[in-house]
């Protein structure tokens, strides 16, 4: 069949959040009912059912919820009393939010160039950065694919370091450990953090987040902080913030939640479209599959080979395919979070995936009819 690409006959989308909410209306609609006529606007129960069901979805987990996912790392950073100067090691292939909250609480970010295959931390240049000051090592599971945790867990261990995932992009994935054990994306390290902002794979119809940890008393800790530093209410022991998680949020999430698995299974449905009608092509490179991890497909980041990146995605959007790059500047090279000493070249995989990486549009309510047409219009690339 060949395709009249001159006007794409779809309305494609990167995510389609309209029709996954027309999927599941009447439950979501009755649920914010609920919220409104009790006005339990602010801590309302449903904040605690939505903490304990995602905590039974991840392995039993502690679950504070809180407003969002640059504030999770943010309390979790508190939580852990890392203090002005001290030294926390990060990818530099990573969105804003991780250095942003370092950078807010005075800690030194110590940037480290990605494996150019799974887009995440290179754990081999991990210990070679480790100095006195070292408090910590945040992995990112980039674009829905756990970092390799086994031995990120392992180095801080030997280095007495914490670990704070962020899981903003990977909530659902599993970790596979070389003897085949799995853990829920978020759930190894000291402390992991999601984002429930409306496009990730469980999403809310505004702002939302929450922090994991497997220890109780930090646990305890955690949810004071994300409340003022409060236990008890107008006595404040430790300095907090005000970061909850809104009621009619969590009562969308809880809905949510019970689809979490079947939009992870359709999202990996689309990718499994794509590798099988894409594979071929000379000029681009497929996403890698790592054998340590189950894939979220957060996004489908393929990166392009010998062509122009930036040509291809005007060509593709002409065709009425849409296509993001994340992240077009890498952390180093930005304005506000360049260091001493950092310019061009100083991280050679980070530098070139910010000119070669392309997201394709992947969601849980695309058709055939899209992927079809989507991969017709990418092999009829002409450079
Ligand atoms: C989305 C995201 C965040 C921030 O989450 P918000 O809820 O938008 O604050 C942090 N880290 C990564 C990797 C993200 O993708």
């Amino acid at each position: 069949m060949k395709y009249d690409f001159s006007n794409s006959p779809m309305n494609i989308k990167m995510v389609d959040l309209q029709s996954q909410y027309l999927r599941i209306k009447s439950e979501i609609d009755a649920a914010i009912q609920e919220v409104l006529m009790s006005t339990a606007f602010i801590q309302g129960p449903q904040v605690k059912a939505f903490a304990e069901a995602l905590s039974k979805y991840n392995q039993g987990i502690n679950v504070i919820p809180c407003a969002n996912g640059t504030d999770a790392l943010q309390i979790a950073m508190m939580a852990l009393d890392l203090k002005a100067g001290d030294e926390v090691i990060l990818p530099v292939h990573t969105y804003v939010a991780t250095a942003e909250v370092m950078a807010l609480l005075g800690l030194t970010s110590v940037f480290i160039d990605v494996n150019e295959k799974t887009f995440n931390i290179d754990v081999d240049q991990i210990q070679g950065k480790i100095t006195k000051k070292t408090k910590a090592i945040v992995p990112v599971h980039l674009y829905g694919q756990c970092a390799d945790m086994e031995p990120i867990v392992k180095i801080a261990k030997e280095n007495n370091l914490f670990v704070i995932e962020d899981s903003a992009q990977a909530l659902g994935a599993e970790y596979i450990y070389s003897d085949g054990t799995k853990k829920m994306a978020g759930t190894i390290g000291t402390i992991g953090t999601t984002s429930f902002f409306p496009s990730k794979n469980l999403g809310c119809y505004g702002d939302g987040g929450a922090i994991f940890t497997p220890d109780r008393a930090l646990a305890e800790k955690i949810r004071m902080i994300a409340n003022h530093g409060q236990k008890v209410k107008y006595q404040h022991d430790i300095i907090g913030v005000n970061s909850r998680l809104d009621t009619l949020q969590a009562a969308i999430l809880l809905v949510k939640l019970k689809y979490l698995d079947e939009y992870t299974r359709k999202r990996n449905e689309v990718a499994v479209y794509y590798d099988k009608h894409l594979g071929n092509l000379n000029y681009i490179e497929l996403p890698y599959r790592a054998s340590h991890s189950t894939h979220g497909f957060h996004q489908y980041t393929l990166r392009t080979k010998g062509i122009d990146r930036d040509h291809f995605k005007k060509y593709l959007e002409s065709k009425g395919v849409p296509a993001m790059i994340y992240y077009p500047i890498p952390l180093h090279l930005q304005k506000a979070y360049r260091l001493d000493g950092f310019g061009e070249g100083s991280f050679p995989i980070t530098e070139k995936l910010s000119k070669t990486v392309l997201s394709l549009p992947i969601h849980t309510e695309m058709t055939e009819d899209e992927l079809s047409y989507i991969c017709e219009v990418i092999k009829d690339y002409h450079a």
